[in-house]
């Protein structure tokens, strides 16, 4: 037997006991005539001690070790003089009778506690080193606890677990798909899955009528702030059910997950806000509603004061900020230059201070009397002591940068307390969003979500503000400003799927060719159906208080897709290529 305990577990009431531990050397120390070892595994930290005086070859062996040696220790459980009440085993230690070294450890290139000195790359060359400090240990535990609570939640609803393939045909979820060449079926290649998309709905046309699974999803993307090319989903489809009937069972999974994971109640019923309103006032299909300062359409007010810069533009919004009337002319400059970075995309920004005294200041003075910004000021709701900030532009381009603006307000003021949780459901989107660059709709889901049936006839039209009319019955769980999920009501109707892939510029060729399958599924009767998925990694991430999800994948890639301890992606050999009947147009190395 390795252990008897582990480095965790040894209390004052087992005082006398002969124990035995196994695990790593955080450090070991001389002091007073004695030898010091702190041994961890992934349950802790024991103190453990050896007396040079009267084992003296112990005490040498001990002060021998260095960090990260693997040792195994027997002796005798202690209660100790001084303790340290930081840790639970900090009321003992163990009187060591004998070492054993297990393996020794090359000095780690960075230290392993729980602020490490080592940098960001250093740490992920080294990943099962930084995996060791407890924060990635804790991150581990907590996404471990929450995939087995989905798991206990879902089983006790009915859902059964079914494993779909990753060696597919394209799903399409908007990124570009990662793609394996084929031996046996050379110049041919399959693409790993968006998600499962397809599969789950031929499960509801197969009769299992509640399915998921916790499962890799592969997109290949720009990896802009925070994303994974394999990430993992919940990924969740029921038939016979409404829109409601998906947000009552998922509300109640998160509920589940907030209460037995970290002992939060949140709101029940969740808030609920239509697509609409949610850009309207926060300027994001993701509103983050931990605060307020949302979004006031002013253009009334804006317009003709011969002010051209609002007079051309469609659109006039403004936040209120409390209590920043205060702000500098030098803070102001600051985020003028702010709101002009390429992320925000303005052009300027316009101030009035409600000054304390109730009169007003501006930087368009020149053009509004104290009269005019004292309206301004009242559909702003704002009060003596606030600032109230103006951007312009066409409707939905102002608001986004409005939301973005205000997002950075209310990290400014401490508004975004991560353990503060504000979660809602955004619903009630459109079907599609016009690309005026290729100049055709997208599907603003994906193209297997139904139209709402009280739309299908703008669905049908051939006009343009027809289909942007049509709203779809999807739906995105959102907490604290990030899409933790989303999903949707299908189309279960051959015909409905058509003219949806027709709406969307595919020719019916191409449908065939690429989704002919799930078309034809469609005809030997498929139920009404819908579901969601949500984004596990960052669901962990916020319930462990992060912003990253990095820290909650044990092996994540960097933000160029590279496992820099494997050194992935990586050239094949030349036999591999011929197999594939591959060649390649790079150079390598
Ligand atoms: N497949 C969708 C996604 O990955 C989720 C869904 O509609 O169920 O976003």
């Amino acid at each position: 037997m390795y252990r008897t305990h582990t480095c965790g577990e040894l209390r004052a009431s087992d005082a006398g006991k002969t124990v035995t531990l196994a695990g790593w050397v955080q450090k070991a120390r001389k002091m007073g005539g004695m030898v010091f070892i702190d041994l961890r595994d992934r349950y802790g930290i024991t103190q453990l001690r050896v007396e040079d005086s009267t084992q003296p070859e112990l005490a040498a062996t001990a002060s021998k070790l260095g960090r990260e040696f693997v040792i195994q220790a027997t002796g005798t459980v202690e209660e100790r003089q001084s303790k340290n009440s930081k840790i639970p085993t900090g009321d003992i230690e163990v009187s060591l009778t004998g070492i054993t070294v297990l393996n020794e450890a090359q000095t780690p290139p960075f230290t392993i506690e729980d602020e490490s000195d080592g940098g960001e790359e250093l740490r992920a060359r080294y990943r099962y080193l930084d995996l060791r400090r407890n924060p990635l240990k804790n991150a581990m535990i907590l996404r471990h606890r929450m995939a087995h609570e989905v798991r206990n939640y879902l089983d006790d609803k009915g859902f059964l677990e079914i494993e779909t393939p990753f060696l597919i045909k394209s799903t399409p979820e908007g990124a570009r798909d990662f793609v394996v060449p084929s031996r046996m079926n050379q110049g041919q290649f399959y693409a790993l899955p968006q998600s499962p998309q397809t599969f789950k709905q031929l499960l509801m046309v197969a009769g299992y009528d509640r399915y998921f699974q916790i499962v890799r999803c592969f997109r290949d993307e720009d990896l802009r702030a925070d994303r994974q090319p394999e990430f993992t989903q919940i990924d969740c489809e029921m038939s016979f059910v409404e829109q409601e009937d998906v947000l009552n069972l998922f509300e109640g999974m998160m509920r589940h997950l907030f209460k037995v994971v970290l002992n939060v109640d949140i709101p029940n019923p969740m808030p609920r806000m239509t697509w609409y309103d949610a850009m309207d006032r926060y300027g994001s299909d993701k509103p983050d509603i931990r605060f307020g300062m949302t979004i006031n359409d002013i253009t009334r007010e804006a317009h003709g004061h011969d002010f051209t810069v609002f007079d051309s533009c469609e659109y006039v919004g403004a936040i209120c900020v409390p209590g920043a009337a205060e702000y500098t002319r030098k803070q102001l400059d600051e985020l003028t230059e702010w709101v002009k970075r390429p992320q925000v995309g303005a052009k300027g920004l316009v101030y009035i201070k409600y000054n304390e005294d109730g009169t007003f200041k501006s930087s368009v003075d020149k053009f509004f009397s104290q009269e005019d910004l004292a309206d301004i000021a009242c559909v702003c709701q704002a009060d003596p002591g606030d600032l109230i900030l103006v951007l312009c532009g066409p409707k939905r381009k102002a608001q986004t940068m409005l939301g973005t603006l205000r997002i950075e307000m209310g990290n400014r003021l401490g508004l975004r307390d991560p353990f503060n949780f504000a979660p809602l459901w955004v619903v009630d989107f459109p079907l599609l969003e016009w690309d005026d660059e290729t100049s055709r709709f997208y599907a603003m889901h994906h193209p297997f979500t139904a139209p709402k049936p009280e739309h299908m006839e703008w669905f049908y039209s051939d006009k343009k503000e027809d289909l942007e009319r049509v709203c779809a019955n999807a739906y995105d769980f959102v907490l604290n400003g990030t899409e933790l999920g989303g999903g949707s009501i299908r189309i279960h109707e051959a015909e409905v799927q058509k003219r949806m892939f027709e709406v969307l510029g595919i020719s019916s060729e191409d449908a065939e060719v690429k989704f002919g399958f799930i078309i034809n599924a469609f005809k030997f009767g498929a139920p009404p159906h819908g579901g969601l998925a949500f984004g596990f990694d960052r669901v962990c991430a916020l319930f462990g208080g992060q912003e990253t999800i990095r820290d909650f994948i044990a092996f994540p890639k960097n933000n160029m897709g590279r496992d820099v301890m494997l050194d992935a992606p990586s050239a094949i050999d030349d036999t591999q290529m011929e197999e594939l009947a591959l060649r390649s147009t790079v150079q390598n190395g």
